[in-house]
């Protein structure tokens, strides 16, 4: 793979270990799982590691300030915050307003954080989002903050790549632990598509048979694919990757959408408490809840066959457990 400008933020290699007594529990495949919720920054998360990559980016264009937008809940903006205080730059998060009466800030466990580090945030009502985050660059570009936009979820094929680089750092971890094999899946949340789009370039790149299922959180499997697909094919340049990908070639489950993005469901309840109660991990009630409920439903249907091995790669989020409307659930 072709070598990118980057900084170092993450604390990396993440932690690869076993989860034996889930994988007893479950009575299915042999379960790993790989810890970016412990990429350092600020709590970590998936966002870390293309950070590293956006940054690099940002400062050669002589950035000062970063932009970017998400959810109230959103782990990439307070991900986002922590750098640019880290790099002494300002942050601006562009996050969607609360839309209900009754849904507060203290529905969000980021919020605090992204105040704690700095960062300014502009509100922007539901279906205008784009709009503001558009003019709030604007603004900041003639006030002379020299700002950086950073796209939703850090997924353009700068900050994807990161996850091209992060299979490369998987394989060399399988080579000099006790894993000594590729796994056969790799199981993870999939949202924005930049942390699947990666990986499909990674495999491309290091030629491994490991299947990359992505659970989706809050889209259908179509645009998943297409949407993945093509930004796949934009890693791939960026980083000399020859192969090609077409949208049937990104495995996409969208069978656990529950009620909707953050909506936290029954499934999702179980899967935080299992890995919680077998392995001392904690999920997320948005991402790797939903995404771990997947992995269990799928082992409870035998969708994998049981000598198989299988990857859960954990994307962060934890601060959300700490949002009431999650830890009064949670706590029933
Ligand atoms: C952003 C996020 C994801 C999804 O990653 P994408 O690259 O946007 O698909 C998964 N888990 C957590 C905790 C996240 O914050």
């Amino acid at each position: 793979m072709h070598p990118l400008p980057r900084i170092r933020i993450a604390h990396l290699p993440t932690p690869l270990e076993p989860m034996s007594r889930l994988t007893t529990f479950l009575g299915g495949p042999k379960l790993w799982i790989k810890r970016d919720d412990q990429t350092g920054l600020a709590l970590g998360g998936n966002k870390t590691r293309k950070l590293e990559y956006l940054l690099a980016e940002a400062l050669a264009n002589g950035a000062q300030t970063l932009i970017t937008a998400g959810a109230l809940q959103s782990n990439h903006c307070r991900q986002t915050a922590a750098a640019a205080a880290k790099y002494g730059l300002g942050c601006i998060l562009v996050l969607r307003n609360p839309e209900e009466e009754h849904e507060k800030t203290s529905d969000s466990g980021n919020i605090l954080i992204d105040h704690l580090l700095g960062a300014e945030i502009v509100w922007a009502p539901p279906g205008q989002r784009d709009f503001i985050l558009q003019q709030t660059f604007e603004t900041a570009w003639v006030a002379g903050q020299r700002p950086y936009l950073i796209p939703y979820g850090g997924s353009n094929a700068t900050g994807a790549a990161a996850y091209a680089f992060a299979v490369q750092e998987l394989a060399e971890q399988l080579s000099t632990d006790d894993f000594s094999q590729m796994p056969d899946w790799i199981i993870f949340a999939s949202s924005s598509g930049g942390t699947q789009a990666g990986f499909i370039a990674g495999k491309q790149a290091l030629k491994i048979p490991t299947r990359f299922l992505g659970i989706s959180i809050d889209e259908q499997k179509t645009a998943m694919q297409t949407g993945i697909s093509e930004l796949a094919n934009k890693v791939s340049d960026l980083l000399h990757i020859p192969q090609a990908t077409l949208p049937e070639d990104v495995l996409v489950n969208d069978e656990y959408l529950g009620e909707g993005y953050g909506m936290m469901g029954l499934l999702e309840k179980q899967a935080i408490r299992l890995f919680a109660q077998h392995e001392g991990i904690l999920l997320d009630p948005v991402y790797t809840g939903r995404a771990a409920a997947g992995l269990i439903d799928l082992i409870g249907k035998k969708f994998f066959s049981s000598n198989e091995k299988v990857l859960f790669w954990h994307t962060g989020g934890t601060p959300a457990l700490f949002a009431q409307k999650y830890a009064s659930r949670l706590m029933e």
